[in-house]
């Protein structure tokens, strides 16, 4: 049990501003921030958040709640479980009735891990050590200067018992540091007896990478070798705070660029990302020490739909890839709404990893090699014709099997069903028919992991529920016909900038699909002053609202060439931050009209009413309306004056 006392404590050492900004990029607007929801998939944020009540909500999906709601959501855990969370985050020792404690303990080895990060990077910097030395000039042969050293909080471990010794002095236990992974039991002295001298440092005479959270927060270290010995690389182990499968190096600060661009690049190593981020390219993150896992694309997802993974040309490089293809299940294909991911390969040429390749060819080199990448189920299906012999109708037998089985994950999807009748069908000179009748007959695929496709299973169901949400929240913002207001609310608005809002509007059309069924109705109700705006309506009314924005383009271009320029800017996304305002705008419009025309009906039920408890009831309820009434028009005024 928790108290609520303690419950209270953590309430208040949470800002809830700072917990959504670990995973949602937040624009401040007047007195609250703003985003694009977690909860739901939009591209204009409706996502709110005030730090004054500490409070969240979601315009589009409804979401809403305190700090403890969002973590609960957002990592999808039980109250108690939440506040033991943000108890460790804000580091509060709580007081568990139950006894042992792991919050502390997970505060402790962070804090501990925050020491060492230090201690390890004031010797890179400052130490005049022959060690620190090598370990400085190691880096700069690698273009990695001081300042490059000081953002990625790189170091230098020296051995020797130099950060025990530290970490001692500082009052961590021998335990704590083997927690961490800092300390290893030396070999020589594993008799218990001498257990005061047993402990080494972990790492020795390495350049060290710290590995942080997406809070930015030490959770494991990275150490490389100066010189030729093996292993090259040496990573922490996985400990209370770090499970390599689920992290990514550099994503705390690669996020804010991938949610950004909605793209990320996967590399394989430490230099290798930070040599992208130092060619400006800022969303690269890079794997621990192992292939791409399905834990990690869900985390990207978190702020990317496209995911490109950058890989040396080599045997090795292709083989990883190929593997990757397995993680593209049903859930993470185009069709899976929400939760799709892009998964796409570049390939650098053979024997060079990205940091070779930019030092060598430039950051456009390697800009063209990115817009290049292929989805990686065409790389992989491709691979495995390559040693193909397509000569005999045996070795196109089997090279259909074969390529079929790079599929059979997403068996089902229409996205298989499209590879088999566009690449291997026609590669293969085999019937479209019979190809699938092989492809439904091959064994199920094997599991990749259990827990991998268990997680999937309930991001599958999270999608559904998300999308109930959406239909229920759409149908609740419907308001009867006519209702939507045909004025601007603000009475000196002239007819110019009237029809530069409605071209604005059609472009947020087209741009923005979570407000489409609300700018519909926009639509229908606006008195349309161009000649081909009347027409242009009607193809939007007709439009299927589920249809893909290439159609709308052509539709709307087909219908009204005069829009084209317009609908070039929208393109671009060229609105510089005002769609979210537009939005906001239309949403005050409706609520305002809704409100007004419920306060009109309680005041007739009003002077119908004799007194008596109803008439009371329908006073209160005035009131209340009023007064919501006023808030709108309050929130109203916030808008910026250059849309009215
Ligand atoms: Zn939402």
């Amino acid at each position: 049990m928790i108290s609520d006392d303690d419950i209270r404590r953590v309430r208040e050492a949470t800002d809830l501003v700072e917990l959504v900004q670990e995973t949602v990029v937040l624009k401040q607007s007047g007195r609250e921030f703003w985003g694009r929801c977690p909860f739901h998939d939009e591209k204009t944020p409706s996502f709110k958040v005030d730090p004054r009540s500490q409070l969240y909500h979601c315009f589009g999906c409804n979401a809403g709640g305190d700090s403890f709601g969002f973590v609960m959501r957002s990592q999808n855990m039980e109250f108690l479980d939440a506040v033991r969370y943000l108890a460790s985050r804000a580091n509060i020792e709580l007081v568990e009735s139950q006894g042992t404690v792991k919050q502390g303990q997970r505060a402790r080895l962070l804090q501990l891990m925050d020491v060492s990060a230090n201690f390890y990077s004031a010797l890179l910097l400052r130490s005049h050590e022959r060690g620190a030395e090598a370990a400085r000039a190691y880096l700069s042969r690698r273009n990695m200067g001081l300042e490059t050293a000081r953002h990625w909080q790189l170091g230098y471990a020296p051995g020797n018992r130099q950060l025990l010794e530290h970490l001692q002095s500082q009052g961590f236990s021998a335990q704590e540091c083997l927690d961490a992974n800092v300390a290893a039991v030396a070999r020589q002295w594993q008799q218990p007896e001498q257990s005061q001298d047993r402990l080494q440092d972990r790492f020795f005479e390495r350049v060290m990478f710290p590995v942080a959270d997406l809070q930015g927060q030490t959770i494991a270290f990275g150490g490389r070798v100066m010189t030729n010995k093996e292993p090259k690389y040496l990573n922490s182990s996985e400990t209370l705070l770090f499970r390599k499968r689920e992290t990514l190096y550099g994503l705390d600060k690669a996020k804010a660029t991938i949610s950004a661009q909605g793209v990320a690049i996967v590399v394989e190593g430490y230099t290798d990302t930070i040599a992208m981020h130092a060619a400006g390219f800022t969303n690269t993150v890079a794997t621990l020490g192992t292939a791409l896992t399905l834990a990690h694309l869900k985390l990207l997802n978190r702020f990317a739909k496209k995911v490109i993974y950058l890989f040396d040309g080599d045997e090795a490089g292709k083989r990883a890839a190929v593997r990757a293809a397995e993680l593209i299940t049903p859930d993470i294909t185009p069709e899976a709404g929400r939760f799709r991911v892009l998964l796409e390969v570049a390939e650098l040429p053979t024997g060079m990893d990205p940091a070779d390749f930019l030092a060598q060819q430039g950051p456009a080199a390697m800009q063209e090699t990115l817009d290049e990448s292929t989805p990686l189920l065409r790389y992989a299906i491709r691979q495995s014709l390559r040693t193909a012999d397509l000569s005999s109708p045996e070795g196109r037998n089997a090279a259909l099997r074969a390529a079929l089985f790079v599929l059979l994950p997403v068996r089902g999807s229409v996205l298989a069903n499209t590879y088999i009748a566009d690449e291997l069908a026609p590669q293969l000179g085999a019937d479209y028919a019979q190809a699938l009748a092989l492809f439904n007959s091959l064994p199920k695929p094997r599991e990749i992991g259990r827990s991998g496709q268990a997680q999937a299973g309930s991001v599958g169901a999270q999608a559904a529920a998300a999308a109930a949400g959406r239909a229920a929240d759409a149908q609740a913002r419907v308001v009867s016909p006519g209702s939507m207001p045909t004025q601007q609310p603000d009475a000196d608005a002239g007819r110019a900038s009237m029809a530069d809002l409605q071209n604005d509007l059609l472009v947020l059309y087209i741009e923005y699909p979570e407000v489409r069924k609300l700018l519909a109705q926009a639509f229908a109700s606006i008195p349309w002053s161009g000649e081909w705006l009347p027409l242009l309506a009607r193809t939007l009314l007709a439009s299927d609202i589920a249809a893909e924005s290439e159609e709308l383009y052509a539709a709307l271009l087909d219908a009204a060439p005069a829009y084209a320029p317009v609908l070039a800017a929208g393109q671009k996304q060229d609105f510089s931050g005002s769609p979210k305002d537009y939005a906001d705008l239309l949403l005050y419009m409706l609520r305002l009209e809704q409100i007004q025309n419920e306060i009109a009906l309680a005041k007739i039920a009003y002077g119908k009413e004799s007194a008596g408890a109803r008439k009371d009831a329908l006073f209160e309820e005035i009131a209340n309306k009023q007064a919501q009434l006023a808030e709108i028009r309050e929130k109203m005024a916030e808008v910026p004056k250059t849309l009215l």
